[in-house]
């Protein structure tokens, strides 16, 4: 039976090492570390996942604050509070909260977040700088999966990893990071010919699709370690992409859902606005 990775335990450990981090920062920064969020529209699961951000932020003595928008902003408008956060000095990491609401381009409204405030690691310069193996904010889901997989102990040196799913946000730099960690890896997608198959052969399974279930546990190799960062409400409840109970036969480690990816990636936001603020001590 699989052992099950506790990501809310690790991602409360790294906040209390932020924390700690936090207290010796103030007084050399002469403030707090600040965590700026743009939430625009009112979609229920960002209301949730930005009040968590919130909350973990103010928990570990971080200046947070969230500059919140109606649907019927336009573009322009969120450009301009962008720009006024990336002017802010007491700003050292931002976000905006995705989806925007529909007609909205999101790449624009990246596209113009000071690279060097990128807490979410999302912006073109960023993911470039994970490409070119350049240091800069890593992309805070798959900076949290790496955290995950290292607890298991597992060589990443020379393992079989299948990454599914190749979105900018997970997929490709997830990629990136168990390449740079010296993974041989396969990024799969909807148009790939035999999932089973390639899911077989892999020691590390990273599933990133948002497709409760796809992944079956009789595909899991004896021994992989499981990943499950898909996230699909269902009735009410969180579902992952892997089918939870039959991989955990098989697999040697797994995460759940919720409780596994999730806490995670909160975590690792925190933990590039503290790296952000810290660089300006240099
Ligand atoms: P996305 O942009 O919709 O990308 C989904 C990817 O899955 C695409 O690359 C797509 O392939 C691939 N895919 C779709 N159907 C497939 C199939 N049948 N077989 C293989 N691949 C398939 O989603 P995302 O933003 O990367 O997020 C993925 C999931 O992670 C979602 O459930 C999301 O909610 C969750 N998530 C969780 C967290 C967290 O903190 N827990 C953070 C971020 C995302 P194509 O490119 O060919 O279309």
């Amino acid at each position: 039976m699989a052992k099950i990775i506790d990501g809310k335990s690790l991602a409360r450990t790294i906040r209390n090492e932020l924390k700690r981090e936090i207290e010796i920062l103030k007084p050399q920064l002469g403030r707090a570390p600040g965590l700026a969020v743009v939430l625009v529209g009112d979609d229920p699961a960002s209301y949730i996942y930005v009040g968590n951000k919130e909350k973990a932020a103010a928990e570990i003595g971080m200046a947070g604050q969230v500059i919140r928008m109606p649907a019927t902003a336009s573009l322009s408008e969120i450009i301009a509070s962008v720009d006024k956060l990336n002017a802010d000095d007491s700003v050292d990491g931002m976000i905006v909260q995705m989806p925007l609401p529909p007609g909205l381009d999101e790449a624009s409204v990246l596209n113009r977040i000071d690279p060097n405030k990128d807490a979410d690691g999302l912006h073109p310069m960023n993911l470039g700088r994970l490409v070119a193996g350049m240091p800069g904010p890593r992309s805070c889901t798959p900076a949290g999966v790496m955290r995950l997989i290292d607890t298991t102990g597992i060589e990443l040196k020379g393992a079989k990893a299948v990454v599914i799913g190749r979105s900018e946000m997970v997929g490709k730099p997830m990629a990136h990071l168990l390449l740079e960690r010296h993974a041989t890896v396969t990024i799969c997608h909807s148009r790939t010919k035999d999932l089973a198959d390639e899911v077989h052969r892999a020691d590390i399974v990273v599933a990133a699709v948002g497709r409760p279930e796809l992944v079956r546990g009789e595909w899991i190799k004896e021994g992989a370690v499981v990943i499950d960062v898909g996230t699909t409400r269902v009735e009410g409840k969180l579902k992952g992409d892997v089918e939870f109970d039959q991989a955990a036969t098989r697999a040697s480690a797994i995460t759940p859902v919720p409780g596994g990816v999730g806490p995670m990636t909160i975590a690792m936001l925190l933990a590039n606005t503290v790296a952000i603020a810290k660089q300006k001590l240099l």
